[in-house]
Formats: C-alpha cells, sequence, structure tokens
C-alpha cells in the first residue's frame, strides 16, 4: 500500500510531538522510522494505526484519505497489521488461535471459508518456521517464538501495511540478530509495505530499503542505509548513525583545516553544506589512525579498551573528547600524547582524502 503524510502534526495540550512533517511510503518498501527516545516515532506510528488524529495535515492511503484533524479511519479499517515489542500475544489461546483469530474479524468469516482460514494458519507458521509449535500456549515459548507468533498474526489477514514498533526490543543480542534476518526474509516473502520503529540504527541500516531519521518531531534526513551512512545531511545524523565524531575547524571551499593544526588539511566534496555550515568535519571512530609523530592534530590518550579485533581509545582533542577505534597493534596508554590522522583507508573512499 502507498502511503503519503502531508503537512502531518501532532500536538498533545502544549507538548509538540510530531512537528509538521511530509513522507510517502512506496508500495511493498520496508521503511525505518529511526530515532532518539522521545523523537515522535511511535507518535507517528499510531497516526499511521489510527489510533490517533493529526493535530494538521491528512494522511492517504492508496489515494483515500484516512486521517484528517475531524475524521479518522480507525485501525480496523485501514488493513494494517501490528506487531509490538511487547508481542502483546493472549495468554489463553494457543499459537494456532492467536494466529486464526484475526482471520475471524477478516475475510475468512463465513463457515465455508473456515477450511480457507485453517490453511492459512499453517501457511503462516510455516512462513515464521513454527510449524511444531500450534498447539503451545505463549507461556510455552521463548520470546523469540512469541515475537514470531505476534509477526504470523499480524501478517495472516494478508494487511497492505504492517506496522512494527520496536519488535525487537525485549530480545537477547543473539536472538535480535537471527529475527533481523527472519524479519527481512518475511518481507521478501510476502512484499508487505512495512513501518519499522527502532532506535537501533545498526538495526535500521541492516533491514530497511529506506530509513527516516527523525529528531525532536522533525525528520532530519530520508534516504537508503547506504545514503544515510557514507552521506549524512545533518550533523545528528551523522552522530547518530555510525557515531561519527565532529571534528570542529574551518572550511576553504572543499578543504578543510581542522582546529588545533594549520598545517593539516582534509578534502572532501560530498560533505553536507549544513554540515560544512556549521564548520564540522565528520569523521568515524573507525577512520581515525593514532601515530606517535607525523602530520595530525595532537591530542592526549584519556581512556582505552581492548575489544579483542581492536582497541576503542577516547582521545582529548582541543579540549574534546573524541573516539578512535583501531586494530593498530601498537597500544597507547591514558596520558600518552599522541597524533590524531585521517586512517589511510578513508582516502580510498572517493569523497575524502588527505592532502
Ligand atoms: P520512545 O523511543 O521513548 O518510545 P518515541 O520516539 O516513540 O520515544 P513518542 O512516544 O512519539 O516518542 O513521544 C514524542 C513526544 O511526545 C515525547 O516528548 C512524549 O513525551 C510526548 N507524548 C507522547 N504521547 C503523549 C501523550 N499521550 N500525552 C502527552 N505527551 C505525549
Amino acid at each position: 500500500m502507498s502511503t503519503v503524510l502531508a503537512n502531518v502534526s501532532k500536538k498533545f495540550g502544549d507538548v509538540s510531538a510530531l512537528a509538521p512533517i511530509d513522507l510517502a511510503i512506496e508500495e511493498g518498501k520496508f521503511i525505518a522510522i529511526l530515532g532518539p527516545s522521545g523523537c515522535g516515532k511511535t507518535t507517528l506510528l499510531r497516526l499511521l494505526a489510527g489510533f490517533e488524529a493529526p493535530t494538521t495535515g491528512e494522511i492517504r492511503m492508496n489515494g483515500q484519505q484516512v486521517a484528517h484533524p475531524a475524521r479518522v479511519t480507525p485501525p480496523e479499517k485501514r488493513n494494517i497489521g501490528m506487531v509490538f515489542q511487547s508481542f502483546a500475544l493472549w495468554p489463553h489461546l494457543k499459537v494456532k488461535e492467536q494466529i486464526q483469530f484475526p482471520l475471524k474479524h477478516h475475510r475468512f468469516t463465513p463457515a465455508h471459508l473456515k477450511k480457507r482460514a485453517k490453511e492459512r494458519v499453517e501457511e503462516m507458521l510455516e512462513i515464521v518456521g513454527l510449524q511444531e509449535y500450534g498447539e503451545r500456549m505463549p507461556n510455552e515459548l521463548s520470546g523469540g517464538q512469541k515475537q514470531r507468533v505476534a509477526i504470523a498474526r499480524a501478517l495472516a489477514p494478508q494487511p497492505a501495511l504492517l506496522l512494527m514498533d520496536e519488535p525487537l526490543s525485549s530480545l537477547d543480542a543473539e536472538l535480535r540478530m537471527d529475527l533481523r534476518q527472519e524479519i527481512q526474509t518475511i518481507h521478501r516473502l510476502v512484499k508487505t509495505s512495512i513501518v519499522y520503529v527502532t532506535h537501533d540504527q545498526a538495526e535500521a541500516l541492516a533491514m530497511a530499503d529506506e530509513i527516516v531519521v527523525m529528531r525532536a518531531g522533525r525528520i532530519e534526513q530520508v534516504g537508503t542505509p547506504e545514503q544515510i551512512y557514507t552521506q549524512p545531511a545533518t550533523p545528528f545524523v551523522a552522530t547518530f548513525v555510525g557515531k561519527a565524531n565532529l571534528i570542529k575547524g574551518s572550511w576553504y571551499g572543499d578543504q578543510f583545516k581542522p582546529f588545533g593544526d594549520e598545517a593539516v588539511i582534509w578534502q572532501s566534496s560530498t560533505i553536507s553544506p549544513q554540515i560544512r555550515k556549521q564548520g564540522y568535519f565528520p569523521v568515524r571512530p573507525e577512520q581515525f589512525a593514532l601515530d606517535k609523530t607525523g602530520s595530525g592534530i595532537t591530542g592526549i590518550v584519556r581512556n582505552v579498551m581492548f575489544q579483542g579485533k581492536e582497541f576503542h581509545y577516547s582521545v582529548e582533542l582541543n579540549g574534546e573528547l573524541i573516539t578512535v577505534h583501531t586494530d593498530q597493534l601498537q597500544r597507547y596508554s591514558p596520558g600518552d600524547e599522541v597524533v590524531v590522522k585521517l586512517n589511510q583507508a578513508v582516502s580510498l573512499e572517493k569523497h575524502v582524502s588527505l592532502v
């Protein structure tokens, strides 16, 4: 289902949860809404679901207006499915019954379609890999299995749009990785449009076709994972996705002189105007190297953590802490003076070079 939000905002009393936003969600796409706590992700999802009326603007689904400040099409009339962080399974229903339940209220109501509903339950159990678990009760399932049931239940009536609100947040790290892949596979199979809310940038980068980065009720950037990661539009996106260090300095055309050493010049033609305007050059932790001498910005190591494949350093540069991740064998200790350089590998990325 194609969905369009035009000038949609939401206020709760004096609190502005969502500034007026415009957003188009194309049919069949997997969209991640990514942002920190309180940025308006859930409010946006609730507006899409029909639990809230917008304060301004309108939402259209497949060209039909479903929300407007004075008129809201309720969730059950929107052909949408929902999956929540908390699973929200009914404690007294078996797995099969959980999945069959919404079908009774949708298109399989007449008695002669009961058989089709049963087949659909089996199809869904197969899609989420729970063929053997149909007779179990929710309290006999692991967290990951519960979430698979919730996904199967949401998809059983073949919704045109699936809304997922932090569905993996309550699962442990390993299971989250497994379910990421499964959700991607399910999306490829069913091709339903998905809007997936998360505050986890790795999850959004790994799964989505397109990411909507939000901050304080506003959209900061919309783009593919690659665009968001390599071409952040704002300082916030650069730090929130990929944890870039914002190095302060001055821009002269495409050349950047970081404060602290006038002899150092970095070059980039693709760093966004908004980031340049604020006098920043974003550098991700793995794009730095440390040295004892040479051309670079001098700093003091404040902390070091060994992570197995690399060291994570905190280095004080011009009074601010930056993060450096490096697999160099040379180990520096807190208090050591170091020269911070751009990693040679960075110059391989065509948009950044060392001069
Ligand atoms: P989280 O990741 O913590 O769930 P979020 O990005 O989903 O956060 P929202 O739940 O959409 O954020 O909230 C956005 C803002 O609107 C917050 O400042 C929140 O306090 C406020 N807000 C949300 N719902 C209400 C409400 N019913 N009444 C008043 N304020 C609300």
